[in-house]
């Protein structure tokens, strides 16, 4: 009967192919109503990883689930973030280290283990993200709701609109400055219509000119000149591993590029020893001219090569221009996992001792000697 009840509330509607689940899965999962639920998003959080989980917190709220969902964060909040919960005037989630004291957890905005807490005990529940998968797996089926969209909080607003259930207005505001601040304006690649078409209607909804809002919070975010070299490298930093070998690409905006790379030798130390720290082969530190979005990148590691192989370009004394390349997702760690993929077979660093095998070569060769003596 309730099936029943959905389907023909989803026809009237107009969403019968996303309503119903989505429906079910909130409405009669009594296990959302019991448990402690952390929501978070990656560490070293952008906007979207820390108001995505405010978002999704409220949302499933507004569908009937009391408060024992808490939404967190794993790491400092950057100026473009503090800009947004000022301006919105929205408390920061719960700083958290690990993972005790949660039941379940769900996921967004990211996929990767890598990018995470360690889940592998935790029970994960829910992941809603729109990121490319690398890596995730589960001992028990889950819920997983994934789009080639420019933003998490994209997926939230049409959670909200397919279920009919009301936004706030604060809520819109963070819907609309996570959805400008992973699509750069809606100019960078990752744009979908889908991302255009939320931040329309809801700046239409709270009255905002999301333009003008856009550029200051982009802009709030650009000031690097009080953050130390350390701080910089690991903004947006996002460690993959790949084929075999663990690399990092990190991400910083700027009005003025080559202002962030007067810094250079100073970032490249920093880089440097972040490389040798983890045990990476690679490290692409790409600053992004959200003006002219075309990039610079700095690079280091011994598989520096593979960023000339993916872009085409030469690198001079660490730095590399990638004109018109803004977008990690779509452009940066695709063009390289494919260089890197295309290697030759993974060598390991460690080179096994043969020592003992000369030996026996020798022991042979002398037997053979003899043996021809004889
Ligand atoms: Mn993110
Ligand atoms: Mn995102």
């Amino acid at each position: 009967m309730r099936v029943m009840f959905y389907i023909i509330l989803s026809i009237l509607l107009k969403n019968i192919n996303l309503a119903v689940p989505f429906m079910n899965i909130i409405l009669e999962n009594d296990e959302l109503k019991t448990k402690t639920i952390y929501i978070y998003g990656h560490i070293n959080p952008d906007t979207d990883a820390i108001l995505s989980p405010i978002i999704l917190r409220d949302f499933l709220i507004k569908v009937g689930n009391p408060n024992n969902l808490i939404a967190c964060r794993l790491g400092e909040m950057n100026k473009e973030t503090k800009f947004v919960l000022d301006y919105f005037k929205q408390s920061a989630p719960i700083l958290i280290s690990d993972l005790a004291g949660a039941d379940e957890v769900i996921l967004v905005d990211h996929n990767s283990p890598s990018q995470s807490l360690d889940f592998k005990h935790a029970k994960v529940i829910w992941l809603i993200d729109h990121h490319a998968m690398t890596g995730f797996e589960t001992t028990e089926p889950i819920t997983i709701i994934t789009k080639p969209v420019g933003c998490t909080s994209t997926i939230l607003f049409q959670l909200y609109t397919q279920n009919n259930v009301t936004i706030s207005k604060d809520i819109a505001g963070l819907i609309i400055s996570a959805i400008i601040s992973d699509t750069l304006l809606l100019k960078s690649p990752i744009t979908t219509d889908e991302d255009i078409e939320a931040v329309e209607y809801l700046s239409d909804y709270i009255g905002l000119n999301y333009t003008k809002f856009g550029y200051d919070l982009l802009e709030a975010g650009t000031d690097v000149s009080d953050l130390s070299e350390y701080d910089i490298i690991n903004l947006d930093s996002k460690s993959y591993k790949v084929n075999g070998y663990m690399i990092d690409i990190a991400f910083v905006n700027s009005l003025d590029p080559l202002k962030v790379l007067e810094r250079k030798e100073k970032l490249l130390e920093e880089i440097n020893k972040f490389i040798e720290k983890n045990n990476m082969k690679l490290f692409v530190l790409v600053i992004v001219d959200i003006k002219q979005m075309d990039s610079y990148a700095l690079v280091s590691g011994s598989l520096s090569k593979v960023v000339e192989t993916a872009f085409g370009v030469e690198i001079k004394d660490n730095v590399i221009f990638l004109k018109g390349i803004s977008s990690r997702k779509k452009e940066v760690y695709p063009n390289i996992a494919n260089a890197i993929n295309e290697l030759p077979e993974y060598i390991p660093d460690y080179v096994p001792d043969n020592s003992y095998t000369n030996y026996i070569n020798l022991s042979v060769l002398l037997l053979l000697s003899l043996i021809s003596l004889i």
